[in-house]
Order: structure tokens, then sequence, then C-alpha cells
């Protein structure tokens, strides 16, 4: 085993979760802003994402590490949305029509907003930006659902609710105090007012919860029978498990990751990645072509990211909340011609392209070697030879030109994530973590 790839699996299985590249910590301004329709126009406009993200939460999750403030004054909810519509009409103006193939709202909670906020977001999604009827996924807490903003959302194909345990001791544990009895509510509201695919994110690892707890929140889910379950490990230590050596939490989470795993694959559902299980007998939905390895995303908002091909793009970030409100504070303020340009971001060479595409496949329905040549005029493992370590440690298989994770693989994804990172952006990410 070479020396890189044997430290990052001896160091944890729990590094971090990684689903895009670069991070965004590895973003910094550029030395003059990138025109948008100068970084737009070699991009297809035949199928690109829509992405708007709602900065608001209604409490602070313990284990959060995202963009979102929590309960703002009023007006700073209403100043966010007259700005996303700003930021919208400037955008579509600089990049032009496109065709929306995909579209989502995250956040942060989009159902923190009332009813009239979130028809105020939809239509600036299909009216400035051009959404047709096209699948929409929506990210849902379960106290901030209420039938009025399910028929907002009559568009969603997909809804996300945040349950992350039906054990009341064990969100309370990890700051997410909620009553079970609005969590049922929820789900069934949602299952009443809704055709949308129903996905349910849980966690393991908590402070108190055990292998029985867990396969009880698993089953007391499949109630709602959800079209995808997220199984997410926690990342900030329990109580439970401080001043014991690290080895003995990873070893716990581990455990209940495989329980899970096991559990629902012999209850059901077919694993898809580390984290996504679907249910089997879910036919696939027939969905307009989009490919996030190489197809635009446009992200609206203050703490969305936009990609193109070559250059991503943010506004600033932070998780440290009073950083994040003064972050929301410069956004509200900017002039509108400002929206007209990226100016922090990355580019992305083309081993970064390679890298990027590499992490958005694996981590799912594996990299397949056709498309990698069709994309890059060059093979997987001519473009990147180090990836042929992963099959020599029985952590991936090569399969009918697919290179694909192993369930060894799977379980060591937050490992495997960090160590496809290039060394400049390692280095980029730990300075920021430096700060
Ligand atoms: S609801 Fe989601 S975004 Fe909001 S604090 Fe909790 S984990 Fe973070």
């Amino acid at each position: 085993m070479t020396s890189r790839l044997h430290q990052f699996l001896t160091r944890s299985p729990y590094q971090q979760y990684v689903y895009g590249y670069p991070h965004k910590t590895a973003y910094r301004r550029f030395d003059s802003p990138r025109p948008l329709e100068q970084v737009w126009a070699p991009e297809r406009k035949e199928a690109r994402f829509l992405y708007v993200h709602i900065p608001f939460c209604e409490m602070r999750c313990g284990f959060c590490n995202l963009f979102t403030t929590v309960n703002p004054v009023e007006t700073v909810v209403e100043k966010f949305l007259t700005q996303l519509e700003v930021e919208a009409a400037q955008t579509a103006e600089v990049v032009g029509p496109a065709t929306f193939t995909r579209a989502a709202i995250g956040g942060g909670t989009p159902t923190y907003l009332d009813a009239k906020q979130l028809e105020r977001v939809v239509t600036l999604m299909r009216q400035t930006m051009g959404m047709g009827r096209i699948p929409l996924s929506v990210e849902l807490s379960p106290s901030t659902v209420t039938a009025d903003k399910l028929e907002v959302l009559s568009q969603a194909t997909r809804l996300s609710l945040g349950v992350q345990s039906f054990v009341e001791a064990e969100v309370a544990a990890v700051k997410r105090p909620q009553a079970n009895g609005d969590v049922n509510r929820t789900l069934d509201l949602i299952r009443a007012r809704s055709k949308a695919h129903l996905n349910i994110d849980l966690i393991y690892g908590m402070e108190g919860q055990t292998e029985a707890s867990f396969i009880g929140s698993l089953e007391t889910a499949l109630r709602w029978r959800p079209e995808e379950l997220y199984l997410y490990p926690l990342y900030v230590r329990p109580l439970t498990f401080l001043g014991k050596r690290a080895a003995s939490w990873d070893d716990h989470r581990v455990n209940l990751y495989r329980a899970g795993r096991d559990w629902l694959t012999s209850h059901g559902y077919v694993q898809r990645s580390m984290r996504v299980f679907q249910r089997r007998d879910v036919a696939e939905l027939q969905l307009p072509e989009y490919h996030a390895e190489d197809d635009g995303m446009i992200g609206l908002g203050v703490g969305a990211r936009s990609y193109t091909k070559a250059v991503h793009y943010a506004h600033d970030w932070a998780v440290e909340p009073r950083a994040v409100r003064s972050i929301i504070d410069d956004y509200l303020a900017r002039p509108a011609s400002s929206f007209r340009s990226a100016h922090s971001g990355f580019e992305l060479s083309v081993e970064e392209q390679q890298r990027r595409w590499v992490v958005l496949s694996l981590f799912g329905d594996g990299t397949n070697d056709a498309a990698f040549t069709k994309r890059f005029g060059v093979g997987l493992f001519a473009a990147l030879p180090w990836l042929s370590q992963l099959l020599d440690e029985n952590l991936a298989t090569w399969t009918d030109g697919t290179f694909r994770l192993t369930p060894r693989g799977l379980e060591v994804s937050d490992a495997l994530g960090p160590w496809l990172f290039s060394e400049e952006v390692e280095t980029r990410m730990r300075a920021w973590e430096a700060k």
C-alpha cells in the first residue's frame, strides 16, 4: 500500500463528507472580478441545474456545518428575498437563456420561509430564471412544514426531511430538540399532500444511540415508505466519547453503519452510496438529461455556489454565527451590478476537473471510463494512474469499463474523498481552517 493512501485509511474512516470538489474553503478572491457572461460562454446551454439557497433556520443543530443563521429578524428575511430577486435578474440577463433540467431549493431550511415568501422564490425561479416543469428537490425541517407551503411547492418531485432520529433523547443530545408527535404529523402531512418522492435523513453515532435504537429509527421511518433514506455519520464527538481513544467512536459509527446498511438492504432498499439508500421497488424516474460531472449549475443566494467546467464561484463563506451574519449583511448591501461578476472562487485546471469528475461519480454509480475518455481525451488510469491503488487494496473494482467502490470502499468513502484532493486544494483548505 502506498504511504499516502495508507495514511488516509489509517487516520479514521470519518474525515470529511466529500460531495463536491473543490471544497468552498479552497475558494479565494479572484485578482479581478470575472464577468459571468465570459464565465458561462463556453458552457452547454441545454442542461443546467438551478439552485437557490435559503440561509435561515429555526434552530442551530449541534452537528451543522452549513452556511445558515438562526431566527433572523423579519426585515432581514424580506431584504434577502428582494436581493435574491435582484441577483436572479442580473444573472439571467448576463448569462442569457438556457434550459434548466434540474432544480433544488436548499439551505438552511427553505421552509423557514412562510408560504408567501416561498412563493416569491418559486416565482423568481420560474419567471426570472425560466425554470419549467422540471424535477425540483426541496429540503425541509419537521416543525416548519405546513399545508400551504406544500401547496406552493407542488412542483417538487423530491422532498427531503431532516429527521435525524426518532428517539427524542438522541436528537436533544445533538441540540436539535424535537417532539416525535410533530415529526410524525409532518410526515403524514407530506404523504397526504404531496406526490413527491420522500427522503428522510437520519444520523448515526449520537449520544446514547445503540444499534437497537438506530434500527428502531429505521423501522419507524419505513412506516412512511420513503423512496430514499440518507444515513449520515455524526461528525461532532458526543460527550460519552470525550476522553476516550478516538478509535472507539469510529468503531461505534462503523458498527452502526454496517447494522443500518444490512438492515435496509434486507428490507427492500438498495445502497447507492455510503449514505444513500433507495427503495428497490421505486421505478427510476425518467429525468431529463443532466450530468453533474460536466453540466453547469447556477446557484443563487448568499450561501450558494455556482459551477462551470473551469470556474467555480460563490459569495464568501463561514460557519461561525457572527461571520455568517456579517456575510449576509454584505450580500444585502451589494449593488445590483456586482451580481454580474464572480468575485471569489476556484479555477479548475484540467487535472482538477478530472479529480472532480471522479469525486462526483466514484462515490455514486461509479466512474465510467468511456465517458471520462470522451470528455478529457484520455483514459481514467492514464490521467490519474494512482487511482489503481484502490484496485490493489480491494477498495474498488473494474467491471465493464466502470470503476466502482467495493462495500469496503463505500464504508471508507469519507477517508477516500480527502485522498482525492490535490495538494493545492489541501493546502488552501488547511490555510482556511488555520485562520
Ligand atoms: S436544519 Fe440543517 S442547515 Fe439548519 S442548522 Fe440544522 S443542519 Fe444546519
